[in-house]
């Protein structure tokens, strides 16, 4: 953390002014000044000889006097003797009595303890932020403001959710305007993908869009030993906030704070609670004309405890996914920008090559190879320097990403999510079939393939039937291809919906020709449910066999570009 380092440099300036500031105190309080020491007996002498012109009575050890003779003061020690005064008197001499270098006298001795209490204060309390966990840091936020020059320029790919936080920007800079409507904008958005895919850049963009200041702190910096630290933390972060007017605060980790509570688990969780409890208060107790939105991440929507999602909280969740090719290749041209790279080197390779990899990695990629090509003092970055830090990141990153995954599999994915496209095109083209991937999804599936029915209030018999079918086409087009022995687990979540649809299909809507509409036993609707699903199974299996050849071009172009929209997925079924 740069914060860190920025306040341990402000502590250590702050102890340097301290002490400039002791030093030029303690030399005009005359303890470094000129000022000529006479012994008390020649002081008297020279007050008798009519030397001295003036004296100065305080009430401290010395006393100061001026001669005749000199402008410098003099000093000798002070008998603090009450007839002192007559006796000079008398000897006429001026005498003064300062009553304010009496004052002086206490604050000078003082000053210097109330300065070193008020510096201690002040160190401790930047070492404690340093540190940020410390009991005594109790309601210092972990949370650093910075401004961001980010935009959305700097996120490459990731467009549908860059679409998807357009308005936001547009909210936090005219909150009145939405208000003026009445409407109700997200005041907590969550990011949710996996690590290193720009969750925390895009939020950032989004503050530089819109100009706010950008609080940034982790869940895991409010869940502290000491129950009550978390919670006072939360509301430390949305005071400042608040001072700043407009703000995005960004909170990562967040499922640190708002995992799903376990239900009966005896104590131990105090502390998270009333951390969460804190962070929904202060989201609920900020109007919507304010401009401020909380962006929380999370690599897991699923983990969440429900309350952070409910309206008026974290009620919009965006998705930021793995980089399919172009989106790679977009990251890779970012990050390539400041580096001198070789005109050899061909980045749209480099994006095919790397599958799986995060924006953070490839990002990592290049600035690996960039630290190779200076360490080899050559001019430029090469070939060579790229393959090194490529097969550092792959070695390093085998097992946790999936970096790996092998090219068999990316094929079962290609032909499993072509299967679904194709027959969706087929047989109901009346739906849009926006994106099918087989870059995977954070809710695990391999790849998907988005499909979505038109906007209408009835479901005839016939589409139903053919919805079923294409969510079978999946495992179909990989029985047709790998035949019945490969078919693979890719097809569970399809299983599951297409019992739903028939079970609708026979007992809610009686829309079975072999059933009726009368009620059936438990034995006679699982007879019919298996019937309906062999049968349809059956269809979507003929279809791709018929088809064959439009599912191999999908399948191709799939392992290609990993993702395809409607546009390309219309051309393949037309000129197939
Ligand atoms: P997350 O918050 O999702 O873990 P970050 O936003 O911290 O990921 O990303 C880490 C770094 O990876 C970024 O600072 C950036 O350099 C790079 N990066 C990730 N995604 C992108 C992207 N879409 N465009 C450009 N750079 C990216
Ligand atoms: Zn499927």
């Amino acid at each position: 953390m740069k914060s860190k380092k920025r306040n341990i440099i402000g502590a250590i300036c702050i102890t340097l002014l301290a002490l400039v500031a002791l030093f030029i105190y303690f030399e005009n309080t005359g303890y470094g000044n000129v000022v000529e020491f006479v012994p008390y007996a020649d002081f008297m002498v020279m007050a008798e000889d009519g030397q001295v012109s003036r004296v100065l009575l305080t009430e401290t050890a010395e006393l100061q006097f001026y001669l005749y003779a000199s402008d410098v003061p003099h000093e000798t020690s002070n008998p603090r003797n009450p007839a002192l005064k007559e006796q000079l008197l008398l000897m006429g001499i001026d005498v003064y009595e300062d009553t304010s270098i009496a004052v002086g006298g206490i604050i000078s001795s003082f000053l210097p303890i109330v300065f070193f209490i008020v510096m201690f204060i002040l160190i401790f309390r930047m070492m404690g932020k340093a540190s940020g966990k410390s009991a005594m840091s109790l309601n210092v936020t972990a949370a650093d403001e910075t401004e961001t020059n980010v935009g959305f320029c700097h996120v490459a790919g990731n467009d549908e959710a860059k679409e998807s936080v357009q308005d936001i920007v547009d909210f936090i800079r005219n909150p009145e305007k939405y208000a003026k409507y009445g409407a109700r904008m997200p005041r907590g958005i969550i990011f949710y993908g996996p690590p290193g895919t720009g969750k925390t850049l895009m939020a950032k963009a989004i503050a530089g869009e819109a100009g706010v200041p950008f609080f940034a702190t982790s869940g895991s910096d409010f869940v502290q030993m000491y129950v009550g630290v978390g919670a006072g933390r939360v509301r430390e972060l949305f005071k400042k906030a608040r001072a700043a007017g407009k703000a995005v605060i960004f909170i990562d980790e967040i499922d640190a704070v708002g995992k799903t509570r376990v239900s009966g688990g005896a104590g131990g969780n105090d502390e998270r609670d009333q951390t969460l409890n804190a962070l929904l208060a202060e989201m609920s107790g900020f109007g919507s004309g304010e401009g401020i939105v909380v962006i929380a991440a999370t690599n897991r929507l699923d983990t969440l405890d429900e309350a952070l999602l409910r309206p008026g909280r974290f009620d919009r969740q965006v998705e930021i996914g793995l980089p399919d090719m172009a989106g790679r290749k977009n990251i890779l041209n970012t990050h390539a920008m400041n580096k001198p790279i070789s005109r050899g080197i061909n980045l749209d390779e480099l994006a095919r090559q790397t599958v799986y990899f995060s924006g953070a990695m490839l990002e990592n990629l290049l600035n690996e190879a960039a630290i190779t090509a200076a360490k080899s003092g050559m001019d430029e970055i090469v070939q060579s320097h790229i393959d090194t830090a490529y097969y550092t990141i792959i070695a390093g990153s085998e097992k946790k990403d999936r970096s790996a995954i092998k090219d068999k599999e990316r094929r079962i994915t290609a032909y499993h999510e072509g299967g679904h496209a194709l027959a969706t095109k087929l047989l109901s083209p009346e739906h849009s079939v926006p994106k099918i991937t087989i870059i995977p999804s954070t809710k695990g599936a391999a790849g998907f393939c988005v499909n979505l029915p038109p906007d209408k209030m009835y479901f005839t018999k016939r589409e139903l039937e053919n919805q079923a079918i294409a969510l079978l086409a999946g495992r179909a087009a990989e029985e047709a291809v790998f035949g019945a022995d490969n078919i693979t687990t890719g097809a569970s979540n399809d299983i599951q919906r297409v019992n739903q649809i028939i079970k609708d299909y026979v007992s809610k809507y009686g829309m079975s020709s072999t059933a009726g509409l009368a009620e059936l036993s438990d034995e006679e609707k699982h007879k019919e449910y298996r019937l309906h699903i062999d049968k349809l199974y059956q269809s979507a299996l003929g279809l791709v066999k018929e088809h064959f050849h439009t599912l191999e071009s999908i399948a191709s172009a799939l392992m290609d570009k990993e993702s395809l929209n409607e546009k390309e997925l219309d051309e393949i079924m037309a000129s197939a």
